[in-house]
């Protein structure tokens, strides 16, 4: 079905993705509608995405993704303000969608900004503040597409390995400083190789700093396809996918951009359309 090459899983780069994002339902999202009022924030901003036109997809070689749904107007997960945080893998939909999350922000290529900017394809990002420090502003068009920067740490420790007090500083640093390089909050939180995610003392750090959710994945990207957390190799509705900011020296001599139009043609070829996360999950009100 694939190329050769394909074939060919490169398990080793699993920086992100080692002790995997599984474990979905256990703590899903609160059953209790928190928001009755229901004047969420991001509601205003959801009618239809903008949609690359034909000539984009064929510069960048790539079919064009099924167009995907408007997002709805209730959210399938609702975060509350106070209290745990819920950790979820997935979205409950039933639409042919998935959503398409970048992480830690190491290779900063402008040609995937050019690739964004003309496939419009949403993604969230996921930033560890020492790892891009050095050029905060890379990811500020990235953002002013649409997408959503979200919490990964300051160094990206192992945060089960750590006292809770560093697990803390860990959460509330990155928040403080990629609200003030962005200008926005970041609601989610990601741990490190989705390490620790169930515990107490992690779920007590992501609550004092902010974000109202931790979100773990179920496929991760590797160089040429997709590692997944079922044997049937399949997407299914609402999968969170996990990939990175990498380029060549991590991606065995591919760049960002082929990496992420490999992700792309994945996706395609199984028929789902990408959405943005942040348009299915209602922030607290207030
Ligand atoms: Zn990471």
């Amino acid at each position: 079905m694939y190329a050769a090459g394909t074939a060919v899983l490169i398990s080793t780069l699993t920086a992100c993705s080692s002790s995997g994002g599984g474990t979905s339902a256990a703590s899903q999202a609160p059953a209790a509608p928190s928001a009755q009022a229901s004047a969420s924030p991001q509601a205003a901003a959801s009618s239809a995405a903008p949609q690359a036109d034909a000539a984009a997809w064929a510069k960048w070689k790539l079919k064009p993704l099924p167009e995907a749904p408007a997002a709805p107007a209730d959210k399938p997960i609702k975060l509350t303000a106070k209290g745990q945080v819920p950790v979820f893998s997935e979205v409950p939909t039933k639409d042919k969608i998935v959503f398409v999350t970048i992480d830690d922000g190491a290779e900063k290529d402008p040609k995937f900004v050019e690739m964004l900017t003309d496939l419009k394809v949403p993604v969230t990002m996921f930033l560890t503040k020492d790892i891009i420090k050095s050029d905060y502003g890379y990811f500020k068009p990235l953002q002013a597409l649409g997408n959503h920067i979200q919490n990964h740490t300051v160094d990206h420790p192992q945060m089960s390995k750590i006292s809770p007090a560093k697990q803390k500083s860990e959460v509330c640093e990155d928040q403080a400083t990629l609200t003030e390089q962005y200008g926005k909050a970041p609601l989610l939180f990601r741990p490190p190789f989705g390490d620790g995610a169930h515990t107490a003392a992690l779920n007590t750090a992501v609550q004092e700093c902010g974000p109202r959710a931790v979100v773990l994945w179920q496929e991760s990207m590797q160089v040429h396809d997709m590692q997944y957390q079922t044997g049937d190799k399949k997407l299914k509705p609402g999968d969170i996918i996990l990939a990175h900011f990498r380029g060549p020296s991590e991606l065995h001599g591919e760049t960002m951009t082929e990496m992420f139009g490999e992700l792309l043609s994945r996706i395609q070829e199984q028929g789902f359309a990408v959405a943005r996360l942040e348009d299915y999950i209602q922030a607290p009100a207030g």
